[in-house]
């Protein structure tokens, strides 16, 4: 496995190796690698001959008041998880190398970007789409992998990837979770063992939202209430947002269709968490990896 850390580098390696016919997958990521991530390096493994990732926390992405400074970070761990699940190139930027001097385009995706985390972190969608548009542009995949559990993330770079004639074929990968339903998440490491009882209280939610689905509630508001009523049981939490949208157009709906995306954002204690599930009609428990996540 060979570690890079310069852009020109990068892209020459990438040059090379499609020259000798070899088909690239990429995943990116912030680091501080969980299951989650090495499912995600698992499916790139399986699509291309050369399995590419990145490790770069990428400051563009975040609000001045939120955790880039504290962000986990651990170069070693991640470099030997990488090794075992076979990866070829781990491509390790600093931001100095990504946003030289004079550094100011911005590649900004305009409606699927709104609601949901773009109400409560204005300019995050833009420091995604612009650094993974970087990311593309240097290492020039034929796939990349990115994970469910960021939904509103997949949708806006696979519109980016269709919009701008991106030659790059995007894989979403259902969500890992701890065994009892725990989203796995990079942050998850900041909470203590009482809100780590109470983070739970986001996968139960999306279990309930689905029984009553199941059970014939349509109304959006009615479920919405009884998501936002379980979550505020639970010690320490704070919902940043309980949104019932279209699974395409993450447009809010008042009525649940055949498909509808639950996506939530739930502060527990200082840590923000995410979680979410397309429920259908007629489908009550799908099992995860076959659409839910
Ligand atoms: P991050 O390092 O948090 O930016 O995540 C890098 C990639 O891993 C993104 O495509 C995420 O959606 C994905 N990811 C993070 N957590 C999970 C998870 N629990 N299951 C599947 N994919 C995940």
């Amino acid at each position: 496995m060979e570690v890079i850390r310069g852009v020109r580098q990068m892209q020459e390696k990438a040059l090379t190796v499609r020259a000798a016919g070899r088909s690239i997958a990429l995943v990116p990521t912030m680091g501080f690698l969980h299951e989650g991530h090495l499912e995600l390096m698992r499916v790139g493994r399986r699509l291309c001959d050369v399995l590419v990732i990145s490790i770069f926390v990428n400051p563009t992405q975040f609000g001045p008041s939120e955790d880039f400074d504290q962000y986990p970070r651990d170069e070693e761990g991640d470099l030997q998880k990488a090794r075992d699940v076979g990866v070829d190139l781990v491509f390790i930027p600093t931001a100095r190398e990504m946003y030289p001097e004079g550094f100011q385009s911005v590649v900004h995706v305009e409606r699927v970007t709104q609601g949901l985390c773009g109400t409560s972190r204005p300019g995050h969608f833009d420091g995604v789409t612009t650094v993974v548009a970087k990311l593309f542009n240097i290492v020039g995949p034929d796939v990349a992998v990115f994970g469910q559990k960021d939904y509103q993330q997949l949708t806006a770079i696979s519109r980016m990837v269709t919009d701008l004639n991106m030659p790059i074929k995007i894989v979403g990968v259902p969500t890992v979770r701890e065994p009892d339903g725990l989203a796995m998440s990079s942050r998850n490491k900041y909470l203590d063992q009482e809100e780590r009882a109470s983070a739970l209280s986001l996968k139960k939610s999306l279990d309930l939202a689905e029984r009553m689905l199941a059970e014939g509630e349509t109304d959006a508001g009615v479920v919405r209430q009884a998501v936002e009523s379980l979550i505020l049981e639970h010690p320490h939490t704070r919902i940043d947002y309980v949104t019932l949208c279209d699974p395409v157009s993450l447009e809010e709906v008042t009525r649940l269709g055949e498909e509808t995306l639950l996506a939530l954002a739930v502060h527990v204690g200082r840590t923000r968490l995410i979680d979410n599930r397309v429920i259908r009609k007629g489908t009550p428990g799908p099992p995860e990896g076959e659409g839910a996540s």
